[in-house]
């Protein structure tokens, strides 16, 4: 689960990181009253769940009150890259010496963790990463060994932070360490982590992305759950717990296995089509769970055609097939439906399909024949 900047800056603060003090708002008169309240100056900042907001204009300066009113009406309502922009948060300005980078990740190649710290802050930690990968300083960290002070020290001096910041940063970076750890964090990122022109060092930015097997032990994350997704496809999907991502086509995609699911998506571009979704349902693929993807696609109303593409491997094809007759019968399908089913007893299963082609439930024994299938369906009942 990935948070909001200011979710983020809130998660950093409970483990002692340093932030600017600021307030969430949804409305210009919202806005204008935390800035009141926090001080002028002030940045306004799009709550978006994407980078580079500052260069789509996301991010702005605001002396005073008119000011604040201009650009929350500007931000507010502004598309950056998809998402559109719906709250805002706003904190007291900072006076910038330099922006660096830091961050913690795990490095799953290697099962460890890693951090990440740059004196090249601020920009695109990945343009860096690519033209001057000697600036970022790397370490990986072993979850048993933990992260020493020494380690800390090493590479804020590695990645050529100024003296002065080096032991709040060193300290920083332990804390980073604590919050990514103790928080089940996925990442931790830091960018840009500013030396202020007074000679602090502290957050400017968050980035946080939690690790969702562990929502288990953190009752508290019920309130980054409650902001987390505005699709209503994919809320839809969250509950019944299924594994989907929304997209923009009209083709819905049911698989069993994400490589699968991931697959066909790309099959269904490769002959023309665009995939309404990534839906990967699993390895049982049983009624109940073919009956809410079927839901699920069902309510996405630029769907045209569906496409199911089952490879039975446990899971049989008669099972898988009657779990699809099944869930015809619960839910009431808008769209066509092709389905590609292979695998073990995948014969059987196609024959008891078969049955009932005059359902709007098509069989086709290829991935790729499957897709033109379904994106011909698709084109065919566009409107
Ligand atoms: P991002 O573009 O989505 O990564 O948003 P950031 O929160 O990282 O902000 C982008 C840039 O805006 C930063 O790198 C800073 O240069 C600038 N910025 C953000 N907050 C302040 C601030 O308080 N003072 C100043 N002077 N610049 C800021
Ligand atoms: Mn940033």
């Amino acid at each position: 689960m990935d948070l909001y900047e200011y979710q983020g800056k809130q998660y950093f603060s409970r483990y002692g990181i340093p932030v600017s003090p600021g307030g969430v708002a949804d409305t210009v008169d919202e806005a204008v009253s935390v800035a009141d309240d926090v001080g002028y100056p002030v940045v306004v900042k799009a709550q978006v769940k994407v980078g580079g907001r500052g260069k789509a204009g996301g991010i702005q300066l605001a002396q005073d009150p008119q000011e604040v009113r201009r650009h929350a009406g500007d931000i507010l309502g502004m598309d950056i890259k998809g998402h559109v922009v719906h709250r805002l948060w706003i904190e007291r300005a900072s006076d910038i010496a330099q922006e660096y980078y830091a961050s913690f990740t795990l490095d799953r190649s290697a099962k460890k963790y890693l951090c990440m710290v740059s004196a090249m802050g601020g920009v695109d930690i990945e343009e860096v990463a690519d033209s001057d990968p000697a600036a970022i300083a790397r370490r990986h960290v072993d979850p048993v060994d933990g992260f020493s002070a020494e380690s800390a020290s090493e590479l804020v001096a590695e990645a050529g932070l100024h003296e002065g910041a080096r032991e709040q940063a060193a300290s920083l970076l332990q804390k980073l360490y604590t919050c990514y750890v103790e928080g089940d964090c996925d990442l931790a990122e830091i960018n840009p982590l500013i030396y202020t022109t007074d000679g602090r060092v502290h957050a400017l930015d968050a980035k946080v992305t939690l690790d969702d097997n562990a929502r288990f032990r953190h009752a508290d994350w019920e309130e980054f759950s409650a902001t987390e997704t505005t699709d209503p496809r994919e809320r839809l999907a969250k509950e019944k717990g299924l594994q989907y991502v929304g997209l923009d086509g009209f083709v819905g995609i049911i698989a069993n296995g994400a490589g699968l699911a991931m697959s066909t998506c790309d099959v269904v571009e490769q002959v023309g089509g665009k995939p309404a979704n990534f839906l990967d349902i699993g390895g049982g693929a049983n009624a109940a769970q073919m009956a809410n993807a079927l839901e699920v696609i069902n309510s996405d109303e630029n769907v045209r055609s569906i496409l199911i593409n089952i490879f039975g491997g446990i899971t049989r094809g008669e099972e898988v097939a009657n779990g699809i007759v099944e869930a015809m019968g619960r839910v009431q399908i808008a769209s066509p439906i092709v389905i590609r089913l292979d695998g073990t007893n995948a014969e059987e299963g196609r024959r008891i399909l078969a049955d009932h082609a005059a359902e709007g439930l098509e069989s086709v024994p290829t991935m790729i024949e499957a897709a033109r299938r379904a994106t011909a369906l698709a084109k065919e009942h566009r409107p």
